[in-house]
């Protein structure tokens, strides 16, 4: 009984602190005490467990979605980086403070530029809504008021409690992947791609790795696949957009066909030097517009054709 006073007290010290970290982290303040330095941490540990992939073409092409991500974000202040990972797995990941990181195998997998924009903006959305900072400042909080919990009091509810805590952890994540899906959801939409593709990643994910089981989803940090293709296909935004496949995809049903054969890999450089081209030629244009000069104008049209 009188640990349950004491942990009672204890939480009702820590619940205005837990308050006022938890409801500051939408201020600058918080951002820079937390958000950034987790930040810089966080890209020394990616650094270390990860070798970069500094193709110009393919991190061309990624840092061409994720610009065009950027410019929807409301946190405008976060300096968002887009890189590429050597790794064959198909996956990305986001670290507080913009930290964006699309794997080389997530750009042979994806069946079309959409999927990859998808993905892009669920991971973009992480950092808009700050789900590593306050993540860590919750999990510390928890944890610093389990310790001192122990210190005091070694009964047997504490395991369970730590184990609650585990499992309560565990519903967070998912929690937060969905609203993911959710922000992968608007970006997408936002930037001019079709949404709707985000289901046929989840699909072909299942296909390539097996559906993971109801019962064990309950001990992963995603929601199963399965939910998260229902969540998705029931966004409004899947049905108001139409869909555009962009140059990737016109590629890629070229490529299921038969008509030509076009590796993935070899898809995707194709299509980032035709957005380079044309990213390129939009810089000349607006340097050409900025002079007057009409000729140049001209150059911009001819690239968004060749890109085609
Ligand atoms: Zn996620």
């Amino acid at each position: 009984m009188r640990s349950r006073v004491s942990l009672a007290r204890l939480c009702s010290g820590l619940c205005p602190l837990v308050a006022v970290l938890l409801g500051g982290c939408a201020n600058d303040v918080t951002d820079t005490l937390v958000e950034r330095p987790l930040g810089a941490l966080s890209e020394l540990g990616v650094n270390l467990q990860f070798r970069m992939d500094d193709d110009p073409l393919l991190l061309g092409y990624t840092r061409l979605l994720g610009a065009e991500a950027k410019a929807k974000v409301h946190r405008t202040n976060v300096p968002y980086r887009f890189k590429l990972v050597d790794v064959d797995a198909p996956n990305a990941f986001a670290i507080p403070w913009g930290g964006i990181y699309v794997t080389r195998g997530l750009l042979r997998f994806a069946g079309s530029e959409d999927e990859v924009a998808f993905v892009v903006g669920h991971e973009v959305g992480h950092v808009e809504r700050r789900h590593g900072s306050l993540a860590f400042q919750r999990n510390l909080l928890i944890n610093v008021a389990l310790i001192l919990a122990t210190n005091r009091h070694t009964e047997d509810w504490l395991e369970y409690a730590y184990l609650g805590n585990y499992f309560l952890d565990l519903h967070w994540s998912r929690q937060n992947e969905t609203k993911a899906d959710y922000e992968g959801v608007r970006f997408a939409s936002m930037t001019g791609h079709d949404p709707g593709r985000g289901i046929d990643f989840f699909q072909r994910l299942d296909q390539r790795y097996g559906a993971t089981p109801r019962f064990w989803g309950y001990f992963e940090t995603h929601p199963i696949n399965r939910d998260r293709i229902s969540y998705v296909g029931r966004r409004p935004a899947i049905r108001r957009c139409a869909p555009r496949p962009g140059a990737f995809g016109r590629l890629a049903r070229r490529r299921a066909r038969g008509a030509r054969a076009v590796r993935p890999g070899a898809a995707i450089r194709r299509v980032a030097a035709a957005r380079q081209r044309r990213a390129v030629g939009a810089a000349r244009a607006d340097a050409g517009a900025v002079r007057g000069d009409p000729g140049q104008r001209g150059g911009r049209a001819g690239g968004h054709a060749g890109a085609g």
